[in-house]
């Protein structure tokens, strides 16, 4: 066992914060010191969280025609993809996905809507009185990812209940230009800090295997913790045709992992949710997710590509000793 990761555990296990140069160590271990890595990852979750997980599905709620130009996206305009697109859906077809959610045992779902922000006119009631239909109907907390927000949109957001906010990062703040070029890391920051005001939780992730080095990632993380964000989503890039990221090749399944171990070493207290691109990158090694100090995971299918079923993650969590937390 190296002894100096179990010292960096040590502090997270106190949750006294880590230092920059002991994420990047951790970052950059490899063989079987990765094991140590995990190992120690798992024992913060257990700290935390116990045997608690927690699992959200996603319902594309407006897919595709996105004037952005993000290169690891289906959904923009720039791009050939071939995916199915389509306007905002009707408030009952978004009731019909939380009454399911609510069935098979999640206890939330994400409206997400693609595009820039909530420019059409007449979106944004109809998303209000389709959470305020979730909330009158179901058990489940609606949360969402609209884009950029106004405060005034932020503010009628919370009006009308809805509690939690998605809105990623992506990427650190010095890799985010080659990623985007049609908006910058501040807006997403400054809407981060709108949605904050308004009173709404933030559930603020990345997409990880875009090119990114181990600079951006430890970045990252550090920017998470500084926002104090509530719910870190960890993608991994699933390469679309057509997007300028379709040769990507992933990441492997320990570098994924340790990505997500690293993450719990700083963010030891913050739900960490495993969400797009997990079947791909970590492959046979998907239940190891927990043991690297996930504590929550996305289940079904994703904006534009196919999760596995949901019985199956089901499953895993139950052969796993875990537990499912419906909040
Ligand atoms: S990530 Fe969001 S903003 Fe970027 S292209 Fe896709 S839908 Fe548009």
């Amino acid at each position: 066992m190296n002894n100096k990761i179990k010292e960096i555990a040590n502090r997270s296990l106190q949750n006294e914060w880590v230092s920059r140069d002991d994420a990047l160590y951790l970052m950059q271990t490899d063989g079987d010191e990765i094991y140590d890595v995990l190992y120690w990852a798992n024992q913060i979750r257990l700290q935390y969280f116990g045997h608690a997980v927690k699992a959200c599905s996603i319902v594309s709620a407006k897919q595709g025609r996105c004037t952005e130009d993000c290169s690891f996206c289906s959904q923009s305009v720039r791009y050939h993809t071939g995916i199915e697109e389509f306007p905002l859906i009707d408030t009952h077809k978004i009731l019909d996905v939380a009454r399911y959610a609510e069935q098979t045992g999640s206890g939330s779902i994400g409206i997400v809507t693609s595009g820039y922000g909530m420019n059409n006119p007449g979106d944004i009631g109809k998303i209000c009185a389709a959470i305020k239909e979730v909330i009158t109907n179901t058990r489940i907390h609606p949360h969402g990812s609209f884009g950029i927000l106004t405060r005034e949109t932020a503010e009628l957001l919370v009006t009308y209940g809805l509690k939690r906010l998605n809105h990623n990062l992506e990427t650190s703040e010095r890799f985010f230009p080659t990623v985007c070029s049609t908006h910058t890391f501040s807006d997403r920051m400054n809407t981060i800090r709108i949605a904050k005001e308004a009173g709404l939780e933030i559930c603020s992730g990345a997409i990880f295997g875009i090119g990114e080095g181990m600079d951006d990632r430890i970045d990252l993380a550090f920017t998470f913790k500084n926002l104090d964000v509530d719910v870190v989503p960890i993608n991994f890039l699933h390469p679309v045709s057509g997007t300028p990221l379709e040769n990507s090749v992933p990441l492997t399944p320990l570098e994924a992992l340790k990505i997500i171990a690293v993450f719990r070493f700083v963010l030891p207290d913050k739900e960490i949710k495993i969400a797009g691109g997990r079947e791909r990158n970590l492959r046979d090694l998907q239940s190891w997710m927990f043991y690297a100090g996930a504590n929550s995971t996305m289940i079904g299918n994703y904006l534009t590509t196919t999760g596995r079923k949901m019985e199956e993650d089901f499953q895993m969590i139950k052969d796993l000793g875990l537990k499912l937390q419906n909040n």
